[in-house]
């Protein structure tokens, strides 16, 4: 990152979220963030994929409600912070491997709009920012779980490009797609994110809208710092 934090948030924790759509950029962008303020960095899309993993392997019938309340009620499910890396152990499984597998993207966006789920997430997702000093990324980061967060960013971009960017980061862990594919497959998704009744993706009133279309990750970042500088300034 170009621009020097530390100067900008002094010895303030902030909180800070990043939603968006998938594939928008936001892991690259609050994973730099993060390591720049020296803040933990918090991926909340782990945990929905981590329990959408565990649902797959119990062959949990997703259309049936009380079994799925009584599947949360039970599951023990923590977030581990390793630097930029998050862990997610689920009833003492490590979850972390599987979490990027295709089936377990495509379940965790189906899963995301279950009440249960969502109630058994608020509380993990909270405690980890309780002390601040965090950069949340997800959905409903800004709106649900992290509603009095210093500064709020929501961070979007074509859809095209974000089917590039993703396939980009597939090939990077060796993995061949289909532009087409990838894109059909990120609709599906915010349609989904964007219509469910419970924390549906969208841009708070009070969230700073980022464009990331035509920008670079590093020219993403300094609109970034741009906002927390100012935002911190003015307290
Ligand atoms: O961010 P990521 O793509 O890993 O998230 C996987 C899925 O988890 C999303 O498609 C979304 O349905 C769900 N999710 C959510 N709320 C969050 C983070 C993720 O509903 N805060």
């Amino acid at each position: 990152m170009n621009a020097s934090p530390s100067k900008y948030t002094s010895n303030q924790k902030l909180t800070i979220t990043i939603d968006g759509p998938a594939g928008a950029g936001k892991s690259s962008a609050a994973k730099l963030l993060a390591s720049g303020l020296g803040y933990v960095y918090l991926d909340t899309g782990a945990l929905y994929r981590a329990i959408a993993w565990k649902m797959i392997q119990e062959k949990i019938d997703l259309d049936n409600e009380l079994k799925i309340d009584a599947f949360c009620q039970a599951l023990e499910i923590h977030l581990t912070i390793h630097g930029d890396k998050n862990e997610v152990w689920v009833n003492k499984e490590d979850a972390t491997p599987y979490l990027r597998f295709p089936e377990v993207t495509a379940a965790s966006s189906v899963i995301s709009s279950m009440r249960s789920v969502r109630e058994k997430l608020l509380s993990v997702q909270r405690q980890l920012g309780e002390k601040g000093g965090i950069v949340a990324e997800g959905r409903d980061t800004g709106t649900v779980v992290f509603p009095n967060a210093d500064i709020k960013f929501y961070l979007d971009a074509d859809l095209s490009i974000r089917g590039k960017r993703r396939d980009k980061d597939l090939l990077n862990q060796g993995v061949l797609t289909e532009l087409s594919e990838t894109k059909r497959d990120l609709e599906t998704r915010d349609r989904q994110d964007q219509s469910r009744s419970l924390a549906p993706l969208s841009a708070g009133k009070d969230t700073v809208i980022i464009d990331s279309t035509d920008l670079t990750l590093d020219e993403v970042l300094e609109k970034m710092m741009h906002f927390i500088s100012e935002r911190v300034a003015c307290r």
